[in-house]
């Protein structure tokens, strides 16, 4: 067997090699409020043998058989937790039932709007998300109304959990080294998740307005086929992007409670 898994460009592999970053991305969790941890893609598993060491059980989900293969080699500790599988494709209740459980990783970059959609979906069980994406994503996630960057994964993400971007990590510390900046950020669920909205109608408002993010919002709604009157709404005026979580939510309420 090989003592090193063979970096794959269609998984999104780049190898973290910097110990002490490794060690810093674990200890993003504050481990309160669940005793289970996912993480997703954990290649030759630099990041898992720090999480190895809180108090909690971690399960790893990894795509590529040659890492399984390597972590079911190298780390005993984890035996029957390493599953070789489609993180996107797979159910996680089998894992963990009902139970709470964090998501950490240091994620493949092609597929990270894919993993916080999913995991969004999987709020009620999902009090805490950690981890590394590409800067220019893990901004955006973070960002709020006012700026460029702000749009359907800063909203939807932002509705549910409180988004803290937390530091910056060089191409430098990866093996092979990608072509951009990474950032690490900390999702914490807040304590009142629910909507005080049609979570459908939300996604679909939100989704439909920075569709064409240049437009005012009385334009880029119309296929909602929304009521004269409620066009009047200042609201309406405004482009998506100047729009807070909480205006959003306003704004989906009253789209509901139009009638044409
Ligand atoms: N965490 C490791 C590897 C990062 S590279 C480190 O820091 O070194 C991203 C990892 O995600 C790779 O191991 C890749 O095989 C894995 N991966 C890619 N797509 C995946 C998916 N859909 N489900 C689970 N793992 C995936």
């Amino acid at each position: 067997m090989n003592d090193k898994v063979r970096a794959k460009k269609h998984l999104g592999q780049h190898f973290l090699t910097d110990e002490n970053i490794a060690k810093k991305i674990a200890d993003t969790l504050k481990l309160s409020g669940y005793k289970h941890v996912l993480e997703i893609g954990p290649g030759m598993g630099v990041l898992t043998k720090y999480l190895l060491e809180k108090p909690v059980e971690t399960h790893v989900i990894e795509i590529d058989p040659e890492s399984v293969e390597y972590l079911n080699a190298h780390f005993l500790a984890l035996s029957g937790r390493i599953h070789s599988k489609d993180f996107l494709k797979y159910d996680v209740r089998q894992l963990f039932g009902d139970q709470p459980f964090a998501i950490t990783g240091n994620f493949p970059y092609n597929i990270s709007s894919q993993i916080v959609f999913k995991t969004i979906e999987m709020r009620d069980q999902v009090p805490e998300f950690t981890g590394m994406f590409q800067k220019e994503v893990a901004e955006r996630i973070c960002e709020g109304p006012g700026n460029k960057t702000y749009g359907i994964l800063s909203v939807l993400t932002q509705a549910f959990y409180k988004a803290e971007y937390l530091f910056t990590v060089s191409e430098k510390v990866f093996d092979p080294p990608p072509k951009v900046k990474s950032g690490v950020l900390r999702l914490t669920r807040k304590e009142d998740h629910q909507l005080r909205c049609n979570e459908k109608m939300f996604f679909r408002v939100v989704k439909t307005a920075f569709q064409q993010r240049r437009k005012t919002l009385r334009n880029s709604l119309k296929t909602f086929n929304l009521s004269d009157s409620l066009k009047e709404d200042a609201i309406f005026g405004q482009r998506p992007e100047q729009l807070s979580v909480e205006a959003f939510v306003s704004l989906t309420q009253k789209i509901e409670n139009d009638t044409v």
